[in-house]
């Protein structure tokens, strides 16, 4: 059975007084809920962010790794040093990683494997941007993100990967798809797997939807049948609307 999950991606913001701030209110707030609950704090605050949400049912991810597993990489985090510090789940793929750092499909396959090849759980983000969409060509370059980085897993690999679709036209922009346009990608990326691994591996897999999920949104876009949760980003930084958004699952 696929988990639903609500996960808060906090890029490049909160210092380490902040982070233990907002997990603090998170914790104090949160209501009771069936959904796993992750946030995804910056490296430099992820130990102490992981003793601070022990005996809460928080869970606290990384934003990004590298596939190395050590060695001359300036400025990079190994898998080994994440899970060192408690980590469990990282995030690889996300479009800003794409977009400013130059990570391609390609590089993407090979930070997922070192993840898994480390019993790492891996949130795997994708998604088109608006050129695609407008051009009608969605579908094909959700496919060609999957297949290039994921398809080359053995089928025992997915029950530790949790998939993320973020349109990159709604990611931040306080644009965000309509809860039809995401229900119509989501049971497309689902036939897509069904077709490569078969309709069992498909079904268990948790497909969030990401991009300018707010309170006011979240209870129709996660009302529909093959939208397991979100990936939340500027919402996920305001206790009282990650905690809104957890309820709204
Ligand atoms: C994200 O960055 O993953 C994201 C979904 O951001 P936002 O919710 O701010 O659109």
């Amino acid at each position: 059975m696929r988990s639903k999950i609500v996960a808060g991606n906090w890029k490049m913001n909160k210092n380490l007084e902040e982070t233990l701030v907002l997990l603090a209110q998170l914790s104090a707030k949160m209501g009771e809920t069936d959904a796993e609950v992750m946030v995804a704090p910056t490296f430099v605050n992820l130990a102490q962010a992981v003793q601070a949400v022990k005996g809460s049912p928080i869970e606290v991810m990384a934003q990004n790794m590298h596939f190395a597993e050590s060695g001359a990489y300036t400025g990079e985090i190994s898998a080994d040093m994440l899970l060192g510090v408690g980590i469990k789940t990282v995030i690889i793929g996300h479009s800003e990683r794409r977009a400013y750092f130059g990570e391609t499909d390609a590089i993407l396959e090979k930070k997922v494997k070192a993840a898994l090849a480390k019993n790492l759980r891996v949130m795997f983000c994708f998604g088109e941007e608006l050129k695609d969409r407008k051009e009608g060509n969605h579908f094909n370059l959700v496919e060609s993100q999957l297949k290039n980085a994921l398809f080359s897993l053995d089928a025992g690999a997915w029950k530790h990967l949790v998939l993320a679709y973020e349109p990159v036209w709604a990611i931040g922009t306080g644009e965000t798809a309509s809860p039809g346009q995401a229900q119509e990608m989501h049971a497309f990326i689902r036939k897509t797997i069904a077709n490569a691994y078969g309709a069992d591996i498909a079904n268990g897999v948790s497909i969030l939807y990401g991009g300018s999920v707010k309170p006011g949104n979240a209870a129709e876009i996660f009302s529909k049948a093959d939208v397991d949760g979100g990936l939340i980003g500027g919402a996920s930084l305001v206790a009282d609307d990650f905690n809104a958004i957890i309820q709204a699952i």
